[in-house]
C-alpha cells in the first residue's frame, strides 16, 4: 500500500492547484463514461496493477467530475474540504473502527462525543441532559428528528407505530423546507399528506400567521399536529424562518420544534453570525451538517436533541450480540438509525484541532464577507439581490433576464468553463441566478470573474 499512498499524496498535495487552473465542470456524456468502463474493465475478467487502476479513476474523477472543491463553483452547497479532512478519511478507512459498541472504539467515540458537546453548547443545549450523533447527513438527521417528535407525542408509537395514534399526526415545513422532510414522513409512515405545507412571506420565511391558521384547521379536522420544522438557512435562498415567533406558537400548542440548520446551522460557530440565528436554543431538536458549510467531505450530517434520555429509548433494543455497555460509557447503536458506524467525526475533529475555534469562524466569516462582496459588485453592474439572508448566498435577477430564460441563462454561463451557477425556482414562481459561497478558498478575484461572466452571458 505505502509506494501508492505515497504516490497519491504527491498528487493530491497539488490537485486544489490543478482543479483551480481548469473549469469548474467540462461537458460529458454518459456514453463516453460508460464506454470507458466497458472497455477499460469489463467484467473484471483480467486483475489490473494497483497503480494503473489508481491513475486511471484519477483520470475518470479529473475528467468527468462537476469539481466542487473549485473556489468558482457557486453551487449547491457542496464544500472544498480541509486537508486535514481527507487525511482524516484516510485514517479511518485505514483503522476502520467500529463505533456501535463504545468498548470497540473508545478513542473514536470520546473524539465524536467532545466534538458533539462543543457544538451542542453553541446550539444553546446543556451537553449533560441533551443527545447529538454524527448521522449520514440532512436527511438521515432530520428523519431522525421526525421519529423522536413522533415518539414525545406517544410513546407507544416504538411498539404499535402510528396505530398508537387515535388521530392522524400531522408536520408543518415551509413551502422553502428541504425535501428531505417529506421522505422522512414517507419512512415514518405519515405520508405525504401529513406534510404540511405553511406558506411563506414575500421573503421566503415560514409565515407565522399562516402557520397559526393551518394549525388551527387541521385541529378542527381531527388531526394531531406534533412538530413544526423551521429552516435555518433554506437550501434555495438561504433564508432564515422566524425561530423566535415560531419557538412560541410551539410552546403555546406543545408542539416540537426542529430546527433543519443543515447548512445554516454552522453560522453558530461564529460569534459575529450566530445572533441571526437566535431562538435556535429554545429547539428540541436540530439538523447540522458538517458535510456543507463546515467544509467536511461527505458523508457527515449531525442530530442534536435536547431531549437525552429520550434520544436513548426510541432506538434502543436489546441483542445476545452486543457487547454489554459499561457503567460509564454508552452504546451508539442504541441511539441512532445507524448501527454500524463510521467514524464520521473525525474529519471535523481535524480541522477544528488544527485551526482552532477561531480559525474554523475564520472561514466562515470570509464566505460571508465573500458573498457581501458579490452582492456589492452584482448590484453595480445592474444585478438585483432577490434574496435576504446574512449567510453567503446571494441570488441575482437582472431587467434584461426573463425569468423563463433562467435556466437557459445558467448553462450559459457555465459552459463558458469558468464558473458554476445554478437557476433556482422559488415557491412563488420566482426565478434567480443561484451563487452560493461554497468554498473557503474564494477570493475577490473569483468574485470579480463571476460578475464579469453573467455580464458577457446577459
Ligand atoms: C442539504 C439539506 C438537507 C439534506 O441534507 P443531506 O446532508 O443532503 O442529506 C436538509 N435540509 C436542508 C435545509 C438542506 O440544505
Amino acid at each position: 500500500m505505502k509506494s501508492t499512498i505515497e504516490r497519491l499524496g504527491t498528487e493530491l498535495a497539488e490537485l486544489d492547484r490543478e482543479l483551480t487552473a481548469g473549469p469548474p465542470a467540462a461537458p460529458v456524456d454518459a456514453a463516453t463514461v460508460r464506454e470507458h468502463l466497458r472497455q477499460h474493465y469489463g467484467n473484471f475478467d483480467a486483475p489490473m496493477p494497483r497503480q494503473d487502476v489508481v491513475d486511471d479513476v484519477l483520470r475518470m474523477l479529473r475528467r468527468w467530475s462537476v469539481h466542487v472543491v473549485h473556489p468558482r463553483y457557486f453551487g449547491l452547497f457542496n464544500p472544498s474540504v480541509h486537508d486535514a479532512s481527507v487525511i482524516a478519511d484516510l485514517l479511518v478507512a485505514a483503522f476502520n473502527p467500529q463505533l456501535a459498541a463504545w468498548s470497540h472504539a473508545p478513542a473514536a467515540n470520546e473524539i465524536e462525543r467532545r466534538l458533539i458537546n462543543f457544538l451542542a453548547a453553541r446550539i444553546g443545549f446543556d451537553p449533560e441532559s441533551s443527545a447529538g450523533h454524527f448521522t449520514s447527513g440532512g436527511a438521515e438527521a432530520n428523519q431522525t428528528a421526525v421519529i423522536a417528535a413522533l415518539y414525545r407525542r406517544c410513546p407507544a408509537y416504538t411498539e404499535k407505530g402510528l396505530r398508537a395514534f387515535s388521530k392522524p399526526p400531522t408536520i408543518y415545513v415551509s413551502a422553502e423546507a428541504h425535501h428531505s422532510l417529506h421522505k422522512a414522513a414517507r419512512v415514518a409512515g405519515l405520508g405525504d399528506r401529513a406534510v404540511r405545507v405553511v406558506p411563506v412571506d414575500a421573503e421566503l420565511r415560514l409565515d407565522p400567521g399562516a402557520l397559526e391558521a393551518l394549525l388551527a384547521e387541521d385541529r378542527a379536522q381531527g388531526h394531531e399536529p406534533v412538530m413544526v420544522s423551521a429552516s435555518a438557512g433554506t437550501t434555495g435562498a438561504g433564508v432564515i424562518d422566524p425561530l423566535p415567533e415560531i419557538g412560541d406558537i410551539c410552546a403555546r400548542h406543545g408542539l416540537w420544534l426542529h430546527v433543519d440548520g443543515a447548512w445554516g446551522g454552522s453560522a453558530l460557530l461564529s460569534d459575529r453570525l450566530k445572533g441571526f440565528l437566535k431562538g435556535i436554543e429554545r429547539a428540541d431538536s436540530v439538523t447540522w451538517d458538517a458535510h456543507k458549510w463546515l467544509s467536511v467531505p461527505m458523508a457527515a450530517g449531525m442530530f442534536f436533541c435536547r431531549h437525552g434520555r429520550l434520544a436513548q429509548r426510541v432506538f434502543s433494543l436489546d441483542t445476545g450480540y452486543m457487547p454489554a455497555v459499561g457503567a460509564d460509557t454508552w452504546e451508539p447503536h442504541r441511539m441512532s438509525l445507524q448501527w454500524s458506524r463510521r467514524f464520521i467525526g473525525l474529519k471535523l475533529f481535524m480541522p477544528l484541532a488544527e485551526l482552532g475555534a477561531a480559525g474554523m469562524a475564520a472561514r466562515l466569516e470570509h464566505q460571508a464577507g465573500m458573498a457581501d462582496l458579490l452582492r456589492r459588485r452584482a448590484g453595480e453592474e445592474g444585478f438585483s439581490v432577490v434574496n435576504h439572508t446574512p449567510l453567503p448566498l446571494v441570488c441575482l435577477g437582472h431587467p434584461e433576464l426573463a425569468p423563463e430564460a433562467t435556466r437557459d441563462f445558467c448553462d450559459r454561463v457555465v459552459a463558458g468553463g469558468r464558473v458554476w451557477v445554478s437557476p433556482i425556482a422559488f415557491s412563488d414562481d420566482r426565478r434567480a441566478i443561484r451563487c452560493c459561497i461554497t468554498s473557503f478558498r474564494t477570493q475577490a478575484e473569483d468574485i470579480e470573474i463571476l460578475v464579469t461572466e453573467l455580464l458577457d452571458a446577459l
